[in-house]
């Protein structure tokens, strides 16, 4: 992000990647300082300068560390992460030598938030700034069996933070998304208030947009199909056999669709790796599952698990 960004989508805050220029000198599970825990050291594009990092979303300062220049801060309300979750952030920044922070300070996204710094146990590693976020409102700060603290619900970074703007000069191979490539509408018609976007059993939900048919499976009257956007599952994995368990999605409560949603022209013969197809249904949550963020539906009588990004609450 650059300084003064702001990015809100129906009413919810994009949390955002809080660096310009993102070099990562040590990423989640390093060998160093992050063992066992989803941190990265980021520093911009100059080794040893001091740049500073904006605020990812509106938040509030929970607690402080002066003598590793560490800040603990909280989203004021809920966020919408990468990985399409929506729920509060927890999130540490570290070794800000110019700390300025106080605690029960809010700062607007966007805002200056620190600046990068060596402060603390950072001499090995330069001038950057450490950070590790929490997916929850959960702040509790643990230690692990290397002596390295964390968060009960860390996610890694490139599930955390959108990188719109942000230049990335060292990734770490990480699957960087900016908030255009995220499916992440949800229906105009529901108003906010009235669910939290977070699924439950019993949550009402509805497929979130229009899903292309990947392949078919063979024989095509067993009428199922798989889409590797709703399933994960590539193509070629499945061609290859390495799909241990493909979830197959019934056909049934789909309707054929060109790929802006509209279903006039369209005759019902679905291709694989070709057709595009939507279903405007309602269902419910029969299970969720926290490890793959799945939930369990009941579509034409089977049970099957789809990503919960792929589903908004009604
Ligand atoms: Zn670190």
């Amino acid at each position: 992000m650059i300084k003064g960004q702001k990015s809100v989508k129906n009413g919810i805050e994009n949390f955002l990647c809080p660096f310009t220029d993102m070099y990562i000198s040590q990423g989640s599970n390093g060998s160093y300082s992050h063992k066992g825990i989803m941190a990265n050291d980021v520093r911009g594009k100059v080794a040893g300068i001091r740049y500073p990092y904006y605020a990812p979303c509106t938040c509030k300062c929970l607690k402080l560390y002066p003598k590793t220049g560490q800040v603990m801060w909280q989203s004021v309300n809920k966020v919408r992460f990468a990985n399409g979750r929506i729920d509060y952030a927890t999130f540490m920044t570290a070794h800000d030598n110019t700390m300025d922070a106080t605690v029960g300070l809010i700062v607007p996204q966007g805002n200056k938030l620190g600046n990068m710094g060596n402060k603390g146990f950072s001499n090995i590693t330069g001038i950057h700034c450490h950070i590790e976020v929490s997916q929850s409102n959960d702040s509790t700060w643990t230690k692990n069996k290397y002596g390295n603290y964390h968060f009960n619900n860390e996610y890694d970074l490139d599930d955390c933070y959108f990188v719109d703007n942000t230049n990335i000069l060292k990734g770490m191979s990480g699957n960087w998304k900016i908030t255009g490539s995220t499916n992440i509408e949800i229906n105009n018609n529901v108003s906010n208030e009235s669910v939290d976007q977070i699924l439950h059993i019993g949550s009402k939900v509805k497929f979130d947009g229009i899903f292309k048919v990947d392949i078919l499976k063979s024989p095509i009257s067993s009428n199922l199909f798989g889409c590797c956007q709703l399933t994960g599952c590539t193509l070629n994995d499945y061609k290859s056999e390495n799909v241990k368990s493909y979830h197959w999605i019934p056909l049934d409560d789909f309707i054929e669709v060109d790929k802006f949603g509209s279903s006039i022209n369209q005759d019902d013969i679905i291709l694989g790796g070709e057709s595009y197809v939507l279903n405007k249904n309602i269902y419910e949550v029969k299970a969720i599952d926290v490890k793959t963020n799945s939930a369990k539906l009941i579509l034409n009588g089977k049970d099957i698990w789809i990503y919960s990004t792929f589903l908004y609450e009604t």
